[in-house]
């Protein structure tokens, strides 16, 4: 499994309809956990992987979410990444740190994608990528040193997210360098 959080409104459904964008048999199944409001969706890549699909977070996230996903990341051995996805135009906000922190403190490994960065200018995109790769290198343990930049809108960024995906889920045969 692979699993994707961010805050709401990131960009997290519209990226993973643009990843599976080429894989319409892609079968999807809606958690079914007793008195969350809110549900984690899977997708069934075939015998493949899943990629789940957490709720967003957020300044007023209830209770249930916290407890939700919390006991999800720490509960599941399968799980080979965590991809938070974090907003190209704003860059990192407070509850992206909470989400960080989280993710440290239960030593899960993780990477960063720049969502929406057709919305960003250069200039600001380029302001965005210096500081999250700063924070990155001081701040963190787990999270991979490369960030990755997508646009859902304009399919940017997409297929190499998608080889990434194939490439941790043990989906993609290495080639030799020839
Ligand atoms: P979610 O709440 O994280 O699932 O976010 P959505 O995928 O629903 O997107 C939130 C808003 O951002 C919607 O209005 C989308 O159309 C817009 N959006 C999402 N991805 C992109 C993108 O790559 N570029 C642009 N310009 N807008 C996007």
């Amino acid at each position: 499994q692979v699993c994707f959080i961010g805050r709401s409104n990131v960009g997290k459904s519209s990226l993973i309809r643009a990843l599976f964008s080429l894989a319409p048999e892609v079968e999807i199944r809606v958690s079914k956990t007793p008195g969350h409001t809110k549900k984690m969706n899977f997708f069934k890549v075939g015998k493949y992987f899943t990629l789940v699909d957490m709720p967003g977070y957020g300044y007023r996230a209830p209770q249930d979410f916290v407890e939700m996903v919390e006991a999800y990341l720490q509960e599941r051995h399968n799980l080979k990444r965590t991809f938070l996805l974090v907003d190209g135009v704003v860059g990192l906000q407070k509850t992206d740190h909470i989400a960080v922190e989280m993710l440290e403190e239960f030593g899960i490994p993780y990477v960063m994608v720049l969502t929406k960065i057709d919305r960003a200018s250069r200039g600001l995109l380029l302001k965005n990528v210096l500081e999250i790769q700063e924070f990155v290198k001081e701040n963190t343990q787990g999270c991979f040193p490369q960030l990755f930049l997508v646009s859902s809108v304009e399919f940017s960024g997409v297929h190499l997210l998608r080889c990434f995906v194939a490439h941790v889920t043990g989906n993609l045969p290495t080639v030799d360098a020839c």
